[in-house]
């Protein structure tokens, strides 16, 4: 029996962070007829939050850390999937189990951009998905006494398996064949489909083919068979385009509601394709859906090859507001042709939307993707190390990036950590100020203040929230205000807690409940001149 570890060290520990690619080749070895006989796969993965990594001030400790894990293991070859997050420690790792005299197998998103710069690194490099070509690879390996392959011999094991399987009925589910139990994990990734019509030039699937390929729909009924059996909290749909197919997202919805309707779902969505009738579709079950904005610039997001239609965009999330879809907005600065003025402006557009939460990314020019290649012709200078994180542009300076970073971070803990949306227009619009102007005046106290913007109990996020508010609407004399939003802060942060944890509390409001839990309460002006106060203490 040959053994074989399937291995990945995750970006983080959160039930996001499932390391999927691993299981889907362990799974794969276990049923190719050339190796299921021959050998013993096991997954073992890490993460960077693991608490024995963490602790670890270098790489090379790091790597010394789940060396000595695998070691445990015996291992003849160990695979590894290679992520930005991961490719420094994992070099590292390849070059002590070298020693040990194991083999190293390596596939995922770094060495699918440029396998031939690993070559020296790890034994074998696979590019593309690998669910055909490592079990081949390792049939071949076995059959030579796991004797060095040559060039000629590897490329046999490839030959007919392109970087994208055409046919996902020939996969084997790691959730149905026990390789991934998802309550490990807090949750599942679920992929109903590979490949993507889109071509977002800073993605993998720039250069990838333009066909979907979906998963068949008899695993995808057991995979929600098993999720209810299992009682999986919460699933993150994989499938850039779910609701480009109307027809398909709207039965698979109804098979959710029906099969697992306490699970709570993510759905990465596309606003064009939504409409009333897939909105009211997505009421039904518990989920939220993630949508790409990246910029509010149409120059910008033509220049990423992402055509973008404003005006119909706004309609359809309007849609969602109106039928009650929760759901957030991403955000990227650093892309070609993006000013941060401009970049500011995506964030008071963003904000206008009411969205949940608004995830602010730095841009990454990923080596494999068609921004990759254009980047000098677009002028953008980036790191060449892991994250691969914007420099500059030429519209945007390091300065600028700062800046953004720091735009970020306030939203990050501002708004999506405490759970502004209820009430952040109103604030805004009651100080005359824009979203992006208030996140960077709430950065400037916190760091006035040695606030640290980490994420940390919504309490305590309140209670920061409040005391920079009432600093703020002094300084402009705006005094008035403060207790009205002070209420309605503290209102709504109570039902957001008593939602999350069904914890009741008692809280002080200057003025009746009733009033701020209103329309009134959108418009502060109006709200200080037609409400009366009256002091009470209530139980949410
Ligand atoms: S960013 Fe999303 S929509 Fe764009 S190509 Fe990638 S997967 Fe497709």
């Amino acid at each position: 029996m040959t053994r074989i570890i399937c291995t990945t060290l995750l970006v983080e520990k959160s039930p996001q962070a499932l390391p999927l690619g691993a299981a889907c080749v362990a799974s794969a070895i276990k049923h190719y007829p050339g190796t299921e006989k021959e050998c013993d796969v096991k997954l073992i993965s890490f993460s960077r939050e693991d608490e024995e990594i963490q602790a670890l001030q270098s790489d090379e400790q790091k790597a010394e850390f789940i060396v000595a894990r695998l070691l445990t293991e015996n291992p003849q070859i160990v695979c590894m999937s290679v992520f930005v997050w991961n490719r420094t420690i994992f070099e590292l790792c390849a070059e002590k189990l070298h020693k040990e005299g194991i083999i190293i197998i390596a596939g995922g998103p770094e060495i699918t951009a440029h396998p031939d710069v690993f070559e020296s690194t790890f034994d074998y490099t696979v590019s593309g998905e690998g669910e055909l070509k490592v079990p081949r690879l390792i049939e071949k390996l076995i059959s030579a006494g796991r004797k060095k392959l040559s060039k000629e011999e590897v490329l046999s094991c490839y030959k007919d398996a392109s970087a994208s399987i055409k046919d996902l009925s020939l996969l084997h589910s790691p959730y149905l064949d026990g390789t991934i139990d998802p309550t490990e994990f807090g949750g599942a990734l679920w992929e109903l489909a590979r490949g993507c019509p889109f071509k977002c030039s800073y993605c993998y699937e720039s250069k990838g083919e333009k066909t979907v390929r979906l998963f068949p729909e008899e695993r995808i009924d057991k995979e929600l068979e098993l999720f209810a059996q299992k009682k999986v909290p919460q699933v993150f749909v994989l499938d850039p385009t779910y609701n480009a197919n109307k027809e398909r997202a709207l039965a698979l919805l109804k098979k959710i509601a029906r099969v697992t309707p306490d699970t709570f779902y993510y759905f990465e969505a596309r606003a064009e394709f939504i409409d009333r009738q897939l909105a009211k579709a997505f009421t039904k079950i518990p989920c939220a859906l993630q949508i790409g904005l990246q910029s509010a610039d149409e120059n910008v997001l033509r220049k990423v090859n992402r055509p973008f239609n404003k005006k119909l965009f706004v309609k359809n999330i309007g849609i969602l507001n109106q039928e009650g879809v929760t759901f957030g907005l991403d955000l990227i600065y650093g892309l070609p042709g993006e000013s941060f003025a401009s970049f500011r402006q995506g964030i008071n557009f963003a904000v206008s939307l009411y969205p949940n939460n608004l995830e602010i990314f730095c841009l990454s020019v990923l080596p494999g993707t068609d921004l990759f290649d254009r980047a000098q012709e677009l002028g953008l200078t980036f790191e060449n190390t892991p994250p691969y994180n914007i420099i500059k542009t030429d519209k945007f300076s390091p300065q600028d990036k700062i800046k953004a970073e720091q735009l970020s971070r306030a939203c990050s803990y501002f708004y999506n950590d405490g759970r502004a949306v209820p009430w952040f227009l109103t604030i805004c619009r009651s100080l005359k100020t824009k979203p992006a102007d208030l996140f960077q005046s709430f950065y400037d106290w916190a760091q006035k203040n040695s606030l640290d913007l980490c994420c940390c109990e919504h309490k305590i996020i309140e209670e920061n929230q409040i005391k920079f508010l009432t600093q703020f609407y002094k300084q402009r004399q705006m005094d008035r205000y403060i207790k009205a939003a002070t209420d309605i802060i503290r209102f709504n942060g109570a039902i957001s807690r008593k939602t999350a944890t069904g914890a009741s509390e008692k809280i002080r409001l200057t003025y009746p409940p009733e009033y701020i839990d209103s329309q009134y309460s959108l418009d502060l002006d109006f709200f200080i001149k037609n409400v009366r106060p009256k002091s009470c203490e209530i139980k949410i």
